[in-house]
C-alpha cells in the first residue's frame, strides 16, 4: 500500500523567494511585530518544570541566560486565570453562496468562534487543563536567542526528532504529505538557528551581542532544502492563520485592558484579511486535498502521534528558554495541522473548530518568529554574496 493513494498535492513551493520577502517584510512583518506585544499575545502558558519521559535529565546550559524569567501572579491578565468555558449560542449557519469556488479552500465556517474552550490537546504532550503546573510568562522579557545550549544534550533532541519522529523521506518519495513533518520540523530548526545566529554573545566577558554570520552560513545558508523548508513552514502556518480567517475574526482577545485589547483584535483583523496576504503565494499546496486520500486517514493518524512525540520531547530540552520557545513552537505547528487537517472527507471545513487560548498566542507568535527569521535570511543572504565567510 506504499503507492501514492493521496490525492493532495504538496508543491515544493509555487513562488519565488522575493515574492514571498516583499510581502513579508511590507506587510506581515511589521504587523506581527505590534500584535505580539499586545498583552493577549504576550503571555504563554506553560509547564516548564517537567520530567523527560524518555531519559534521564542530561541538560546542560552554559549560560546564565538560559533561565526562564517567570511572571508575577499580578502580572498576567485577570481573565487568564478563570477557566475559561464560556460556550456562546450557536449562530445559524453563514449562507456560503455567492462565494467564488475556489480549488483552494481558504476560510473556516464564518461565525465559529464559541469561546475559548479548555480540553486536553491530542497534538500535545502537555495537558493544558492541568493549571496547577503551568506558569505564565512574559515572552517579550524572555527572547528567544543564542543560550550556550548545545553538545550531545541538544545534539540527542534533534536526532530523535528527525530519526524517530519524522524520519528524512526517501529520495524520490512520491507521497508529497509523506514530506510534510520532515520538512515543518526542518523548517522551524532553520528558524531557530536563524535566531541564535542572529541574536549571539559574541564576547562573554564584555557581554557583547551580535550577528553570527559564519554559524549562519554553515547552519542555514550553505543548506538550500534548509532555507527551501524554513519557507515552506512559514507559507504552511500563514495558509492556517488565514485558513482559520473567519474564527479569528469574531475570537475574543480579552486580556483586561480595553484599548490593548481592541487593537489586538485590529491587527488580527488587518492579518487576516489583507489581501495582499490572500493572494500571495496562492497556492503552495492544496490543503483540501491534503490527507484526503484513501491512506489519508492512517497516515493523518500517524502524524498526530508523532506530533505528540516531538512534543513530549521538548521537555528533555535542557535550557529553560530553549524548552519554552520549543514547546510554544510545537504547540504553534500543531495548532497549523488542527487548522489544515480539519477538512472533512469532502473537503468541507469542520464548523466545530474550536481553538485554546494557548494556541492562537503560540500560532501567531510562530509565525511572528518565522516571519523575522525570513527577514534575517534575506538579509544575510545580501550579506554572505559582498562578504563570502571564510572557509
Ligand atoms: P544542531 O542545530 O544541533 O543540528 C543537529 C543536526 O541536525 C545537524 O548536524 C544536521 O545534521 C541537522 N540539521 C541542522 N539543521 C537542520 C535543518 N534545518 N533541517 C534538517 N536538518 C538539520 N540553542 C540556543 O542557543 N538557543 C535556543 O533558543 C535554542 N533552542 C533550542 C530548541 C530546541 C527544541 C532544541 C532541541 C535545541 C535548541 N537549541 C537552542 C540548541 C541548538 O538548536 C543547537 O542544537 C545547538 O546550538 C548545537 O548546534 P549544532 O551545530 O550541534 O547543530
Amino acid at each position: 500500500k506504499d503507492a501514492c493513494e493521496y490525492t493532495g498535492i504538496v508543491e515544493e513551493c509555487c513562488c519565488d523567494y522575493e515574492s514571498i520577502n516583499d510581502i513579508n517584510g511590507a506587510v506581515l512583518h511589521p504587523l506581527l511585530q505590534e500584535l505580539v506585544k499586545t498583552p493577549f499575545f504576550r503571555y504563554f502558558k506553560v509547564k516548564l518544570w517537567c520530567d523527560c519521559p524518555f531519559w534521564p535529565d542530561d541538560g546542560m546550559c552554559r549560560l546564565r541566560d538560559c533561565s526562564v524569567c517567570e511572571c508575577p501572579e499580578h502580572e498576567f491578565p485577570e481573565s487568564f486565570k478563570k477557566p475559561s468555558l464560556h460556550i456562546l449560542p450557536k449562530d445559524d449557519p453563514v449562507c456560503q453562496e455567492g462565494k467564488p469556488e475556489a480549488a483552494v479552500d481558504r476560510t473556516l465556517d464564518a461565525k465559529s468562534f464559541r469561546g475559548w474552550v479548555e480540553i486536553d490537546n491530542p497534538w500535545t504532550h502537555d495537558d493544558e487543563t492541568d493549571n496547577g503546573e503551568m506558569t505564565y510568562v512574559n515572552l517579550q522579557l524572555n527572547a528567544e536567542r543564542h543560550t550556550g545550549y548545545t553538545g550531545p544534550s541538544a545534539r540527542r533532541i534533534w536526532d530523535s526528532i528527525y530519526s524517530e519522529n519524522c524520519p528524512r523521506y526517501v529520495y524520490g518519495e512520491t507521497c508529497p504529505e509523506k514530506k510534510v513533518l520532515y520538512k515543518l520540523i526542518s523548517g522551524l530548526h532553520s528558524s531557530i538557528s536563524s535566531h541564535i545566529a542572529a541574536d549571539y554573545l559574541l564576547d562573554e566577558t564584555t557581554n557583547k551581542w551580535g550577528t553570527n554570520l559564519e554559524l549562519m552560513h554553515d547552519r542555514v545558508l550553505k543548506h538550500y532544502d534548509r532555507v527551501e523548508n524554513l519557507y515552506f513552514t512559514f507559507l504552511f502556518v500563514l495558509r492556517a492563520v488565514t485558513k482559520a480567517a473567519a474564527y479569528l475574526d469574531q475570537a475574543e482577545y480579552d486580556s483586561g485592558n480595553n484599548v490593548e485589547d481592541l487593537r489586538a483584535q485590529f491587527l488580527i483583523r488587518q492579518l487576516v484579511h489583507d489581501s495582499k496576504l490572500q493572494d500571495a503565494c496562492a497556492l503552495p499546496f492544496d490543503e483540501a486535498g491534503l490527507w484526503q486520500g484513501l491512506g489519508g486517514p492512517i497516515l493523518r493518524q500517524q502524524i498526530q502521534n508523532q506530533f505528540r512525540n516531538i512534543s513530549a520531547l521538548m521537555d528533555c530540552v535542557g535550557c529553560e528558554k530553549c524548552r519554552l520557545w520549543g514547546k510554544l513552537q510545537v504547540l504553534g505547528l500543531g495548532t497549523s495541522l488542527q487548522i489544515l487537517f480539519l477538512v472533512d472527507d469532502l473537503g468541507n471545513p469542520d464548523p466545530q473548530l474550536q481553538l485554546q487560548r494557548n494556541e492562537v498566542i503560540a500560532l501567531i507568535n510562530l509565525l511572528n518568529r518565522l516571519s523575522e527569521s525570513l527577514i534575517f535570511v534575506s538579509k544575510m543572504r545580501d550579506n554572505v554574496a559582498i562578504n563570502p565567510p571564510a572557509t
